[in-house]
């Protein structure tokens, strides 16, 4: 097979060099635990320590802000689960329908035991209406989760914006920033969320690590009860390597995220402006005014994203398909559908995501193969033979 080509970086991104380096003395020699008496573990303390003080560099906020955990899913639930048993006697939680399912299915979940859930809809953009979700707003809402941006496309929701609606009406507020870290501001000083969740496989991090930023007075019981890590919020001994992996990651993150961003929408955009030149019937989903710079999701009509991804994968590229393939199945995104986009474009959507570490040559490749593998698709397919207008 070819190289690979990796354009699926909102699924996971390749940990940096400089971050594996940082992480590697903490699986050989420094194997101690942080909580140990002795000095070779109780050490440790300090690098876990300056990692949460690179955290908290990249949120603008203090380290005593800055909790570790083991994903974004944790985060995610952590932070609804820690605000809902704070608050007992509120039973309303808002969310919007193209959260991630680390939000959208624990939302499910707590339907089933007696909260009432409020979805806000998004339009055939992707964007959401502020005064909907002020409408919204009861007097028992516990917390409302908004998402920054949408990790299958991209669509950035106005974040601060929608905290300061929330505060005004004195409810928590949540947002899932995972596809954030090094494409969006993170400076808590201005967006006024209490909780925000990131992930550190999503910005050149280890797998194994996330972390949930709480503000200061925020109500909130801890979600995993155990020994006294992390200041009584979360019990476990500490991921001492991944959490060091994570913060180079945030360093690097707040370094290079300028000449990153510029670098990595001049591919995304060349990839569109070809693809659309070469490609009839292709349609880029999103907001694509207010879109993260690494996402692309593009929808060729009349054909399956599976089979597309099938022969790219063939080919060592690698992206992703709007599908719900997180669960196993081969529904229609829950995101396109909740944007209305018609059938005939939804089923065959891609997702190409790009990092730092994509380049040119590999972009003008994808350019080559993909409208050949478009082309024998639509010839193998009814729909495309009896579209309307041919
Ligand atoms: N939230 C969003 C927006 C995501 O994109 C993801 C992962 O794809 C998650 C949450 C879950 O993160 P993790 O894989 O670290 O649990």
């Amino acid at each position: 097979m070819s190289e690979i080509i990796y354009l699926d970086n909102n699924a996971t991104t390749a940990v940096a060099p400089e971050v594996l380096d940082a992480m590697a003395p903490y699986f050989r020699e420094a194997y101690g635990n942080p909580s140990s008496m002795h000095n070779f573990g109780g050490q440790l303390a300090h690098q876990v320590q300056s990692a949460r003080e690179q955290v908290a560099k990249l949120f603008h906020a203090q380290d005593t802000e800055i909790l570790f955990t083991s994903c974004g899913t944790e985060s995610d639930n952590s932070a609804i689960r820690g605000v809902l048993e704070a608050y007992p006697e509120k039973r309303h939680i808002i969310t919007t329908r193209v959260e991630h399912p680390a939000v959208l299915s624990l939302c499910a979940h707590l339907e089933h035991r007696g909260y009432r859930v409020t979805y806000l809809p998004v339009d055939s953009r992707g964007r959401l209406d502020p005064d909907q979700l002020r409408q919204a707003i009861q007097p028992d809402t516990a917390i409302v989760s908004v998402m920054y941006a949408n990790n299958e496309t991209g669509t950035v929701f106005p974040i601060e914006k929608i905290a300061e609606i929330v505060k005004e009406r004195g409810v928590v507020f949540h947002c899932d920033a995972v596809q954030a870290p090094g494409k969006l501001s993170l400076d808590m000083q201005r967006i006024p969320a209490d909780l925000v969740s990131i992930s550190g496989h999503k910005l050149h991090g280890p797998k194994g690590v996330g972390v949930l930023y709480i503000r200061r007075g925020t109500r909130f019981v801890p979600f995993i009860i155990g020994g006294h890590q992390e200041r009584g919020r979360r019990g476990g001994t500490e991921n001492v390597a991944g959490i060091v992996g994570l913060g180079k990651a945030c360093e690097l993150a707040r370094k290079h995220e300028n000449e990153e961003k510029r670098k990595i929408s001049e591919l995304r955009d060349h990839l569109e402006q070809e693809l659309v030149k070469k490609i009839p019937e292709v349609h880029i989903n999103g907001d694509v005014e207010h879109r993260l710079v690494s996402t692309s999701n593009i929808s060729f009509s009349y054909i399956e994203g599976e089979a597309i991804l099938l022969k790219l994968s063939e080919q060592g590229i690698c992206a992703s398909s709007g599908s719900a393939c997180t669960s196993g199945s081969l529904e229609p995104s829950h995101v396109l559908r909740a944007m209305g986009v018609p059938f005939t474009l939804i089923h065959g959507s891609i997702r190409f995501s790009f990092s730092r570490y994509n380049t040119q040559a590999e972009v003008d490749r994808v350019i080559k193969i993909l409208p050949p593998i478009i082309e024998e698709l639509r010839a193998m397919s009814p729909f495309w033979a009896n579209r309307p207008g041919k």
